[in-house]
């Protein structure tokens, strides 16, 4: 039986197209990018191509692209390098509820070496109010980070209008964009963002790369020292293949994104009125439009989202609950949790998320199991009582 992989917010397969590009970097072109001879020259150049591909992708300048080990490194530089830069301006941060662990924990971790961080709210579609973030700025915040949208339920938020705001009032603005880059079309300057994050293998890229944009001028200290590196701001020799490999990958999405996202968002809202209308008491999470194209978040009234996931993948179907880092607690989300969703129904989530992969026919399978599913464990459920 085929997998039907339905997981692709947790991670993308690499398209065959990035694999090519990156082969030769392991082998033939091994080179180091800082050494002076031809071999290292042919390394530094395919870096710098790899640069302009992923500059031309989010409209930065090359000088502002910063290749790190994922999205998470991205995200950690971006917070904690610009609170120690500016510590001697502030140190209040601003954020929100329904953050990647990468930032959430990063804010932590500040908290603890004695910044402040206020976490702002979201409402039931999982949207943050642009004004509750205007109305947490003090005159010592020096950082706003809002994710630009979330990898649980999907919801896009208002991040150009919350980069003018910081803008305005002189603050910098960190967006961790690694659900939308390569999907939907990300701009630095039409976002208003100061820094940006993203992960090479969310968008058919390899595992254990990932760029930080920062824009120029903006006060960050490095947290790996070394040699001189991405401009000292990440020291360590670079993984020539994977910087290759995300740059062919920004190369192909930015070439592919609008029949990409065409044919996500037909699959899933098929997906969406297929299981809405066949299974009684299910709710869907995130926003009903302002949504990535290819997220389906739903809650299945008396299941847990644990059941559930682990029958769908004895059907060869690969979802998942929640996010994938959190899915050994039995926690509910922290996501769902901030947008008010009960426990009970959060704790039954499924997570769909789509591919360019996918076919018509591995949805129409899914309306066809899932339904199926679910009448099967709420059968056995104590907690089912909806006899219909
Ligand atoms: C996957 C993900 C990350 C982490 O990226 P890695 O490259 O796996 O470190 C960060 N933020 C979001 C929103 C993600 O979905």
């Amino acid at each position: 039986m085929k997998k039907v992989y339905l997981d692709h917010a947790a991670t993308t397969p690499v398209d065959p197209r990035v694999l090519e590009a990156m082969l030769p970097y392991f082998t033939d072109s091994f080179g180091n990018p800082s050494s002076i001879h031809s071999v290292g020259l042919e390394a530094r150049t395919a870096v710098a191509e790899a640069r302009i591909k992923v500059a031309s992708l989010i409209g930065a300048g090359t000088e502002e692209i910063i290749f790190t080990s994922g999205g998470t490194e991205a995200d950690n530089l971006a917070i904690k390098g610009v609170a120690q830069a500016n510590a001697h301006k502030g140190k209040h941060i601003v954020t929100t509820r329904i953050e990647h662990h990468a930032v959430e924990e990063s804010c932590r971790y500040l908290e603890r070496q004695g910044f402040r961080v206020t976490v702002v709210g979201v409402d039931l579609d999982g949207l943050v109010d642009p004004e509750d973030i205007e109305r947490a700025i003090t005159p010592d915040t020096i950082l706003i980070s809002v994710m630009h949208a979330n990898n649980e339920v999907g919801t896009i938020q208002p991040v150009a209008e919350i980069g003018r705001i910081a803008r305005a009032r002189g603050v910098y603005f960190h967006t961790d964009a690694v659900q939308t880059v390569g999907h939907i079309p990300v701009n630095v300057n039409d976002l208003r963002v100061d820094l940006l994050a993203i992960s090479a293998h969310k968008l058919y890229g390899p595992k254990g790369v990932g760029v930080l944009y920062i824009r120029k001028g903006t006060r960050i200290d490095p947290f790996m020292h070394g040699g001189g590196q991405e401009r000292g701001l990440r020291a360590s020799t670079e993984n020539v293949p994977g910087i290759v490999g995300l740059g062919r990958a920004a190369e192909i999405a930015q070439a592919e994104m609008d029949a990409e996202s065409k044919h996500a968002t037909h699959l899933r809202d098929k997906l969406i009125s297929g299981l809405l209308e066949r299974i009684p008491q299910v709710r869907l999470n995130g926003h009903p439009t302002q949504r990535l194209p290819n997220n389906v978040n739903i809650s299945v009234a008396s299941i847990e989202g644990e059941s559930l996931a682990v029958s769908l993948d004895l059907e060869g179907i690969a979802a998942s609950t929640g996010s994938a880092c959190s899915s050994e607690a039995m926690e509910p989300s922290h996501v769902l949790t901030a947008m008010g969703v009960p426990a009970e129904l959060a704790r039954g989530s499924v997570r769909f998320s789509l591919g360019k992969h996918n076919t018509e026919a591995e949805i129409d399978r899914v309306i066809e199991v899932f339904p199926r599913i679910v009448g099967r464990l709420r059968a056995v459920s104590p907690l089912w009582t909806g006899k219909s």
